[in-house]
């Protein structure tokens, strides 16, 4: 019989990816992922940005947290830049041009960085802003381009050179306990573990029943995404990342093109999301009001899920329902950027270690995101 590894984490995206690399120096450690790359779900479907306004005040700190080794990860860990800046333009159209003065207000005073522009200032960072749509902007100059996958890749690649193992096609199907050992039946042969994780992103409810333990109230919510070719001569590259000022909408550029979300955010089943066509349509319709551009051709679409607790702050932690059961779940719009952060304060908490001082210099602790808020 197969000797039983100290952890098994279920699911290979960027939080379960992030725990096996800040964990493995200290245990043995199975990444048990049922499809065929890792990151084929939410992590592979994001828009890729870290910024430490919106969300809510944590996951701003966690943020905060994860920055250092963004910008500073250990040698070897990419040959990427993780961060690259990109600016973000806050409009706002005449009718919501005193919400926007209000968030400038609130948010001004917190973060100096930010700069009030007139109509023309914004057009001339994002020429393809239309006149008769914009009245008013301010710019946020902390916000990045994250490499979402090369995080993910050296996050695997270092956990790998710990003598994690991290295996694909490996659905977790059901579960039993003997005595203190988790005994996994997968796709891909039987795991035992003495202590499980459960990373499964939008699963992560259902994947707690298969040990036998009630659902949080964990739900995921689908986002779309399309890229459109902008016009000849528009540097799409320079353009900052556009946000409508409550996030109704929000482009970025992405690969030479232009992303746009309709920030839509629709109860879904766990499942491989796929997009609505009224979802797309929303996409075009909110960039030819907002921009001069008309788009006349969709070249890629997408949706992915975002998954959240009811309080929207992840859920990480042993459970107090059953041994040897740990959550890493509800990551919601911001796991990518939160995700060095979250990979070490999991893997503290995994160990039984009190946090590290930048958490407790952000005023984030370990009961702040404690299962048992809803057991
Ligand atoms: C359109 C969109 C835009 C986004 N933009 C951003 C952004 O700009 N910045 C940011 O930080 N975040 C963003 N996010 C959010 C981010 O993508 C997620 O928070 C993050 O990817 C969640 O990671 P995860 O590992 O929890 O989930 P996932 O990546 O979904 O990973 C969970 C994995 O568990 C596996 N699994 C499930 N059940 C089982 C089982 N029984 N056995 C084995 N494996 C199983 C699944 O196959 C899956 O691969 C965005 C998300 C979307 C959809």
């Amino acid at each position: 019989m197969a000797e039983a590894v100290d952890v098994a984490v279920i699911g290979g995206g960027i939080a379960g990816i992030s725990l096996a690399y800040f964990l493995s120096p200290h245990r043995s450690v199975t990444v048990l992922e049922r499809e065929t790359a890792l990151g084929y779900h939410s992590s592979g479907r994001s828009a890729a940005e870290f910024a430490f306004r919106f969300h809510s005040a944590i996951v701003g700190r966690l943020a905060k947290v994860s920055y250092p080794f963004l910008t500073n990860p250990p040698a070897g860990f990419t040959e990427t830049e993780l961060l690259k800046r990109r600016g973000n333009l806050l409009i706002a159209d005449a009718e919501k041009a005193e919400r926007l003065a209000q968030v400038f207000a609130e948010e001004g005073a917190a973060g100096p960085g930010l700069e009030r522009l007139t109509v023309d200032q914004a057009i001339e960072r994002a020429p393809i802003l239309n006149p008769a749509y914009v009245v008013d902007a301010f710019y946020d100059p902390d916000c990045w381009d994250i490499e979402a996958e090369n995080l993910l890749q050296g996050c695997a690649k270092g956990a790998r050179g710990n003598e994690a193992t991290i295996v694909n096609k490996a659905e977790v199907l059901a579960a039993r306990r003997e005595v203190d050992v988790w005994i996994l039946e997968t796709t891909a042969g039987e795991v035992r573990a003495k202590t499980v994780v459960n990373a499964a992103g939008a699963w992560a409810d259902r994947t707690a029943t298969l040990f036998g333990l009630k659902p949080l109230g964990i739900v995921p919510y689908r986002r779309t995404a399309i890229t459109v070719d902008l016009p000849a001569g528009i540097d799409v590259g320079a353009l900052p990342e556009i946000c409508e000022i409550d996030e109704v909408f929000y482009m970025k550029p992405e690969a030479g093109r232009l992303l746009v979300s309709p920030a839509d955010a629709t109860e879904s089943e766990p499942c491989d999301a796929q997009p609505e066509e009224l979802d797309i349509a929303y996409a075009a319709w909110y960039l030819e009001q907002a921009t001069t551009v008309a788009v006349s051709h969709v070249a890629h679409r997408w949706a992915g899920l975002r998954t959240f607790a009811s309080d929207r702050v992840p859920v990480v932690g042993y459970s107090g329902e059953k041994e040897g059961f740990f959550w890493l779940a509800g990551q919601g719009g911001f796991g990518i950027q939160t995700a060095p952060a979250m990979g070490r304060l999991a893997a503290d908490l995994v160990l039984g270690n009190t946090l590290a001082a930048d958490f407790g210099e952000q005023g984030l602790t370990a009961a702040m995101f404690a299962p048992g808020r809803f057991e």
